[in-house]
């Protein structure tokens, strides 16, 4: 019998199993596949681009998101963690001024994505965190924060499926598996009250 001795090691980003040529490290221990190598976004510029087309996917979805008060930041998985939030790929600061007598008010929103992550993760990390400016422009009420994961989680999934990325499969199927009970739990729970209801129904529930 003959054993195979090389170790396999996964994809930070798609999960994919590579021997360890075909892997490259980042400083901070990200071990990256040379399929999402070549998709990395380190620039403003690209950034961007990106976040230009989610927001379309997001309006096309029929939702009313109000441009031009979100920034959208590239910054380090270490400055990630000193915000307090060590395993985020993505982060979103709603400012929101408080009413006594009337609906609190969304000011602006500051969204920070981690630097260096491939495009199709990083379209499910920005759809997901424009999720959460929406729902403070809006002051849509959750049942619970986890409720509000999973739609956020689901807005997430419906943009990433309109995607032509060549690695956005892997990222799909890596997200619909997450056996996290919040952003697995939840996405898994919305999906399947969007797919028995449609969008409209399934969101209305909350709005
Ligand atoms: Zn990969
Ligand atoms: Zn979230």
């Amino acid at each position: 019998m003959w054993l195979n001795s090389k170790t396999l090691y996964p994809c930070y980003y798609c999960h994919h199993q590579h021997f360890k040529h075909d892997i490259s490290s980042y400083a901070d221990g990200r071990m990256l596949c040379k399929d999402c190598v070549r998709h990395i976004i380190v620039s403003s510029e690209n950034l961007n681009i990106v976040a230009q087309w989610v927001l379309q996917q997001i309006e096309n979805l029929g939702f009313k998101f109000t441009r031009g008060y979100t920034h959208v930041s590239l910054i380090s998985k270490e400055k990630m963690k000193n915000l307090g939030f060590d395993h985020a790929e993505g982060l979103a600061t709603n400012t929101v001024s408080h009413h006594l007598f009337l609906q609190d008010q969304h000011i602006h929103a500051q969204i920070n994505v981690i630097y260096g992550m491939p495009t199709a993760n990083l379209v499910w990390v920005l759809s997901h965190e424009i999720g959460h400016v929406l729902v403070s422009q809006h002051q849509y009420k959750f049942n619970s924060m986890a409720q509000e994961e999973g739609f956020c989680q689901l807005m997430a999934l419906l943009v990433s499926q309109k995607s032509q990325n060549p690695l956005m499969p892997r990222v799909l199927h890596k997200e619909f598996n997450n056996p996290d009970p919040i952003y697995g739990g939840e996405l898994r729970k919305a999906y399947a009250q969007y797919q028995q209801q449609g969008f409209s129904v399934y969101f209305k529930n909350f709005i």
